[in-house]
């Protein structure tokens, strides 16, 4: 019985153990469930041998109106460091000159971009195909070194439409803290402006993982087969309402041979081409359409699709030309004559002029109170009405007519007519402009501060106001249209990876405060601006479409005078709005006339069918769904 007993307790004591036994399994077992193998890092961690590898989706192509690429991507290595597998003093060292970088670039890059010590941190975009056969034939030089075939965003030089398109560029810290919900991961590449970040949620499509094998060298075996890849979704493409062949026209019309903007000396008898600096902005006023716009000087959005370098950002941010400013929508600018039509607007509605009224004569200018305000012609107009006022575009007729209309009327219509605030144009960083109300002036010069000569200037569109090219274009496609502002929009269709296409209808935005008949009136006032004897964009008129606009000479504080025109055609059944501005170039008649008349013509006689086929720019290869090379 003893006996018994004890092979009883030997028994008991074996079955705690076993108990113990499988319970310390189990326990085991369910944090290895819990910890590991839920955690696809963790298993690296143990066994460093399979490496989860993302898989950039293909960003969506942007294409013009008529199907041609503005953006797309084409193929490109990517190089990047596994921080766990690079050998000290050796790797980076050694990778520094192939990829044009000093070792502590890549180091700050590694340690950027690395989400742990065993996943490659992207340190180079869009590595040349040259320096990618050193470190394959090298390949035990480069411990830790991974490359793959990636693809990069490429833009279409020719079009120079970074106005619109933006670039991509690497996503910075600040803007994953931002946007938590996003699926941004260190290294990913995100839109940064323009198309590019407005519509970045829509290109940019969904990330896949591949998951490669490597010994724990770190040497590639290939793809793990023990879990399934996920495939990215590639993103939307997008349409554009952007035509290439007026675009063309546009970047074209702001070069010039003249040898009035440039400090060159003239070496030899080619005259060499000169950028100028302004803006172009072109819409279709029955659709709110944008047809072509283009900043200048602008830069090449390819520079970003790469990692840019510190010294590379540094000279395109501090060039004095600002290339990076969007002129058309982030340019401020006093708009000059071309404002005249807002003020006669506001003069004929309020009631306070009609179509035949006219004032004391241009004797050069205007006398008020003890100060004379100038008109452009020193000769003086003489007394005309104000249809003729606008043709000859006399500023004493519209500084008496702003006295009438007043400071009130005209910041009311103003901003009835979309100035001082934003389009809402489909691409980010729009500014507002600026349209000075009384309390504007009372904040800025204090209750009694100011006069009614304030608003003499600001009836010439001079004084305070500032506009944008894209305001300013907004406002004569109401004209044009009868009234009926719609919202400047470029994106036109939408494309999804599966086949579905969503159509963007023109959005009406807002009516313009004027009757048809004041329109009417506005509308004769720019017609003879081209067509009348005195008209000061005489050069414009032609035997092959109507056209109308008025010109602008804005002077600024900072330099010379900037040249304005904006105008439409044709005339009947108005289909473009063009608005030119060039920078410190003087008169508007002389220097933006007949650029926006580069750009109306190019569109008309497209319509016409009398375009000579252009040299258009080389069709830019589009990637498809390219395989992960580890
Ligand atoms: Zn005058």
């Amino acid at each position: 019985m003893h006996k018994t007993t004890l092979s009883h307790i030997g028994r008991l004591q074996a079955t705690y153990v076993v108990v113990t036994g499988v319970f310390v399994l189990f326990f085991v077992g369910l944090i290895k469930l819990q910890i590991f193998e839920h955690s696809e890092l963790a298993t690296l961690a143990e066994n460093n041998r399979i490496r989860v590898v993302p898989i950039e989706p293909r960003r969506g192509v942007v294409f013009d109106r008529q199907g041609r690429v503005i953006v797309g991507d084409r193929p490109s290595y990517t190089v990047s460091v596994v921080p766990a597998e690079e050998r000290k003093g050796l790797t980076i060292p050694h990778l520094a000159p192939i990829l044009d970088l000093d070792t502590t670039q890549i180091r700050r890059r590694v340690k950027r971009n690395a989400a742990s010590p065993y996943q490659p941190a992207p340190i180079r975009r869009d590595v040349p195909f040259d320096a990618i056969a050193v470190l394959e034939e090298q390949n035990s030089e480069f411990p830790g070194v991974n490359y793959q075939l990636d693809r990069v965003r490429e833009y279409s030089v020719d079009l120079r439409a970074e106005a619109f398109t933006g670039h991509v560029g690497e996503v910075s810290e600040q803007e994953m803290e931002r946007n938590p919900q996003a699926d941004y991961r260190l290294g990913s590449t995100i839109g940064k402006k323009g198309v590019e970040k407005q519509y970045d949620d829509l290109l940019r499509g969904v990330e896949g993982t591949a998951f490669i094998e490597v010994t724990a060298l770190g040497e590639v075996l290939g793809e793990y087969k023990g879990k399934e890849r996920v495939p990215p979704v590639p993103g939307c493409d997008l349409t554009l309402s952007i035509d290439n062949d007026v675009q063309l026209a546009a970047i074209q019309a702001l070069d010039t041979q003249d040898q009035k903007f440039s400090n060159m000396k003239l070496q030899s008898d080619s005259a060499p081409i000169i950028h100028r600096a302004g803006a172009i902005v072109a819409i279709d006023p029955r659709t709110g359409e944008i047809l072509a716009m283009t900043s200048a000087p602008g830069f090449d959005p390819n520079t970003f699709s790469g990692m840019i370098t510190d010294s590379m950002w540094q000279a395109i941010s501090t060039d004095p030309a600002h290339p990076l400013l969007n002129r058309p929508l982030a340019g401020l600018y006093p708009p000059g004559s071309t404002f005249k039509l807002l003020t006669l607007g506001a003069g004929l509605e309020s009631g306070v002029i009609d179509e035949n009224t006219t004032f004391r004569p241009c004797l050069g200018g205007y006398q008020f109170g003890n100060r004379f305000f100038k008109c452009w012609e020193k000769r003086g107009h003489g007394v005309q009405n104000s249809i003729h006022a606008v043709e000859m575009s006399c500023d004493a007729y519209f500084y008496q007519l702003g006295l009438k209309v007043g400071v009130d009327q005209m910041y009311r219509y103003a901003m009835l007519c979309g100035f001082g605030k934003k389009t809402g144009v489909d691409l980010p960083s729009e500014l507002s402009g600026l349209m000075p109300s009384v309390q504007y002036y009372d904040k800025r010069y204090g209750k009694n501060g100011w006069t009614k000569a304030l608003v003499l200037n600001t009836a010439i569109g001079q004084g305070e106001v500032l506009t944008t090219p894209l305001q300013l274009a907004q406002f004569y496609c109401g004209i044009a249209n009868w009234g009926t502002v719609y919202k400047p929009h470029l994106v036109t269709k939408v494309t999804h990876p599966n086949g579905r296409v969503d159509q963007i209808e023109p959005q009406v935005s807002f009516q313009l405060p004027f009757s048809r008949s004041t329109l009417a009136i506005m509308r004769e006032g720019l017609r003879l601006v081209v067509e009348g004897g005195s008209g000061t964009a005489r050069r414009l008129r032609n035997n092959l479409y109507s056209v109308c606009g008025k010109t602008g000479t804005a002077q600024n504080p900072h330099g010379e005078d900037h040249s304005w025109f904006v105008g439409f055609a044709p005339i009947e059944n108005p289909e473009i709005v063009v608005c030119a501005l060039v920078e410190n170039a003087g008169h508007g008649s002389e220097v933006a006339a007949p650029v926006a008349k580069k750009v109306i013509e190019v569109y008309m006689k497209k319509k016409l069918g009398l375009l000579e086929p252009q040299q258009q720019p080389e069709p830019m290869a589009q990637v498809g769904a390219k395989e992960l090379r580890p």
